[in-house]
């Protein structure tokens, strides 16, 4: 199988780099064709801006949301961005590895996200009406593709636990998982996080890459996510409110959003 990953740290030499030169050595000797989005080391251009639209007329207004669906339509966007959707299509699966920064994604990455997600390729597509919000949460442009999050934080696993002081990890990368990930049809499967990453040594770390490759051993095996469609009836329409009914004992907040 095809696999990117999209990877963000400055440091070649720090933890996430060597948990990225395992998992490329892991994915690569079990056969399958693996691609490295090097952010930093590529240069990326975090922020979406006007020079993201160049055959917009010089001095009009930039209005984003249609700015990105003329690029995108007519072929005009950015190389960077070009490349990075073919990346994209040609991945069955696409893992985003990054340190957990202020509880999210390094700025760059959230970058990666808005200036290559652009209208009309991973948002506001299908049909959009008072009856139907396009293909998303589940269908879209990445529909039958795998996704997953390889995550290093400084705080201990407790802290991200149901009743923890950072609140539950689910609900911290929810955002991403589901909004980001989800949205635009990917299969998202459960994180993979490495916690006190910041405390590692030469015995953790064996312990920590054994689980990481037990891991990327499932990626096309193990159940993802049960985050529920948008368009499969747990949603009234137009509201899109979760309908009554669908609880499960001891799931609430953002997890209702699972089956
Ligand atoms: P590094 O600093 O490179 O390494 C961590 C440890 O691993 C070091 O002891 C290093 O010697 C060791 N190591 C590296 N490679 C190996 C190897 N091959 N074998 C054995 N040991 C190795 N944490 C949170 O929990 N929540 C937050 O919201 C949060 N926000 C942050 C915001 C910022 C701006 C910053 C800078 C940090 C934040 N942190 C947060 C902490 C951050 O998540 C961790 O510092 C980060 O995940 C560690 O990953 P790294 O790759 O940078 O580690």
């Amino acid at each position: 199988m095809k696999i990117l990953i999209v990877y963000a740290h400055p440091e070649p030499r720090s933890l996430n780099g060597s948990l990225r030169d395992r998992m490329v050595a892991t994915l690569a000797a079990a056969g399958h064709e693996v691609l490295v989005s090097d952010l930093y080391a590529e240069g990326w251009k975090a922020a979406l801006d006007g020079a993201d639209f160049p055959a917009e007329p010089a001095g009009a207004r930039l209005e984003v949301v249609a700015a990105s669906h003329r690029a995108f339509a007519e072929g005009t966007q950015t190389a960077d961005v070009a490349r990075e959707q073919r990346r994209l299509l040609w991945a069955d699966a696409v893992i985003l590895q990054f340190p957990l920064w202020w509880f999210s994604m390094p700025a760059i990455m959230k970058g990666w996200v808005e200036r290559v997600f652009a209208h009309g390729f991973a948002y506001g597509v299908g049909e959009h009406s008072d009856r139907r919000w396009g293909d998303r949460y589940g269908e879209g442009v990445f529909a039958g593709k795998r996704a997953m999050l390889v995550v290093t934080a400084g705080g201990w696993a407790e802290h991200y636990e149901e009743r923890g002081i950072n609140g539950p990890i689910d609900d911290l990368l929810f955002p991403i998982q589901h909004g980001i990930l989800f949205y635009p049809g990917f299969s998202v499967m459960e994180p993979f996080v490495v916690y006190r990453a910041d405390r590692m040594d030469a015995e953790r770390f064996h312990d920590v890459t054994g689980e990481l490759d037990r891991r990327l051993a499932g990626l096309f095996v193990e159940a993802p996510i049960s985050f529920r469609p948008q368009n499969a009836g747990d949603y009234e329409i137009p509201s899109m409110r979760l309908k009554d009914g669908l609880e499960r004992a001891g799931l609430q907040g953002l997890r209702l959003h699972r089956r």
